[in-house]
């Protein structure tokens, strides 16, 4: 095997995860195929936070597995992220054309499976989950060059009753603060600008480690880095957004005002049900106390429609807090039925017209909050991160400390600058401004 192809399904996670089978892959000297039907190896690093997601995998799968047999090349086939650990050994008897099953907690194994697979021809499979993973350097291949993503932690603790992470993705752990650091350093050094850290729920970062560093403490060591422009990070479980956070928001220059919050649902009721841990009024609380003191903050948010047992005056309580919130934008999901997850117990699952009704409602409603809330940005100046030109002739892009993308006339290489634009106008997804200096 000398060239392979990642495709990659789902979040900003598995996004990363596939850099760094890109990076373990160069190390073993393998070369980067622009094609899926350019390249000897193949992996589908997959997603099954909802059933629409697995299904996409299932069809690219079939038509790799097609292409596999067709031209005879014997292409390897791999299978990573989420799928992989829910599935195991049981992907290779489903689709004999698999080869290698690789579990998210076990990547850093990937080069010594590759090399089972040139010596063997069976199938390999680590799904076991490697306990050190988060002690680990893994290398990773980035290639936008301006701004990065940096695993913080893995795993997830909370057991939301919708959600199959904390099953797939094991128990929380946190890399050491000292790594994390170096590697953002060392992105300082190449040339990025910006760095956004990930993780199921950055706020615990630190929880049960030797090492007592807490999320704003690792925002304090980071904000000192020389060359960083910005830091942001994903995502913060309401529950446990602390004050010390919330003023760290506030308070240090680089950490942009910009939070994405998930609240799943406006109703106690369904709060309870989705296990939660938290009530309507003290995630309003949470975001006053947030826009008091980063004024400007950017909120954004995570919505689950239909939730079983969710009725009409639910579905209302979640309309009545994205009118009272005014979200910056939010991302809608309608409810999903995930194996192994206790939702499935809960009874009154409602019926996918009922969802498909609600979410449409709700995706509604946000559409003239978002605009309303664009709008309101025109006559201000904003700090932008200049990416480059945009698709337009003539304009640059970037975005402003609140993630929210600009385009504006200039020319020149001013990439990777923090300039001062003038918002003009705007539109449902962007805005248009002057460059001031
Ligand atoms: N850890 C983050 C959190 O606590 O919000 C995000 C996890 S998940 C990858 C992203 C979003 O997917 C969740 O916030 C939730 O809204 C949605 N989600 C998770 N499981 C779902 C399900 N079974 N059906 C529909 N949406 C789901
Ligand atoms: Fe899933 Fe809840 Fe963990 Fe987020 S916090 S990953 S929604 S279990």
């Amino acid at each position: 095997m000398k060239s392979y192809h990642i495709i990659t399904f789902g979040c900003q996670m598995n996004e990363h995860d596939s850099e760094r089978m890109a990076g373990i892959l160069e190390a073993k000297g393998l070369v980067p195929a622009a094609h899926a039907e350019d390249a000897e190896m193949v992996i589908l690093n997959t997603c099954s936070i909802r059933e629409k997601a697995e299904q996409k995998f299932y069809s690219e799968l079939g038509r790799l597995s097609h292409l596999k047999g067709r031209d005879g090349r014997g292409i390897t086939i791999a299978v990573a992220g989420c799928i992989a650990q829910q599935e195991g050994k049981r992907l290779l008897s489903r689709t004999p054309s698999v080869d290698l099953v690789v579990g998210p907690s076990d990547i850093a194994r990937l080069s010594d499976m590759v090399t089972a697979r040139r010596e063997r021809t069976k199938p390999v499979v680590e799904t076991g989950g490697d306990p050190e993973y988060h002690q680990k350097v893994v290398p990773a291949v980035r290639t936008d060059g301006l701004k990065a993503w940096v695993s913080i932690m893995y795993g997830c603790d909370n057991f939301c009753a919708y959600c199959v992470v904390p099953y797939l993705r094991g128990r929380e752990r946190s890399r050491p603060p000292r790594d994390i650091v170096a590697e953002v350093r060392s992105l300082a050094e190449q040339g990025y600008r910006e760095v956004t850290l990930l993780g199921q729920n950055v706020n615990s970062y630190g929880k049960g480690s030797a090492d007592p560093t807490t999320f704003p403490e690792l925002l304090g060591l980071l904000q000192d880095i020389d060359g960083i422009h910005r830091i942001r990070f994903v995502t913060s479980h309401p529950r446990d957004l602390s004050d010390e956070l919330v003023h760290a928001i506030g308070d240090l220059p680089k950490v942009c005002e910009a939070v994405h919050l998930p609240v799943q649902s406006g109703s106690d009721r369904v709060l309870a049900a989705m296990n939660r841990n938290y009530t309507a009024a003290e995630y309003r609380d949470k975001v006053r106390k947030l826009r008091v003191i980063a004024p400007g903050v950017a909120i954004t948010t995570d919505i689950i429609a239909g939730f079983p047992g969710e009725t009409d005056d639910d579905a209302e309580q979640t309309l009545q807090l994205l009118r009272d919130v005014e979200y910056d934008n939010i991302f809608a999901f309608k409810y999903s039925k995930r194996p192994g997850t206790k939702a499935l117990d809960i009874p009154g699952h409602l019926s996918d017209q009922v969802k498909e009704d609600r979410l449409a409602q709700i995706l509604r409603l946000q559409r003239d909050i978002t605009l309303r809330k664009n709008i309101q940005l025109v006559g201000s100046l904003q700090e932008v991160l200049v990416e480059g030109a945009s698709k337009k002739g003539g304009t640059l892009t970037g975005r402003t400390r609140g993630n929210k993308a600009v385009n504006f006339a200039g020319a020149g290489d001013l990439r990777g600058l923090l300039v001062t634009v003038r918002i003009q106008s705007a539109g449902q997804n962007s805005l248009t401004g002057e460059l001031c200096e």
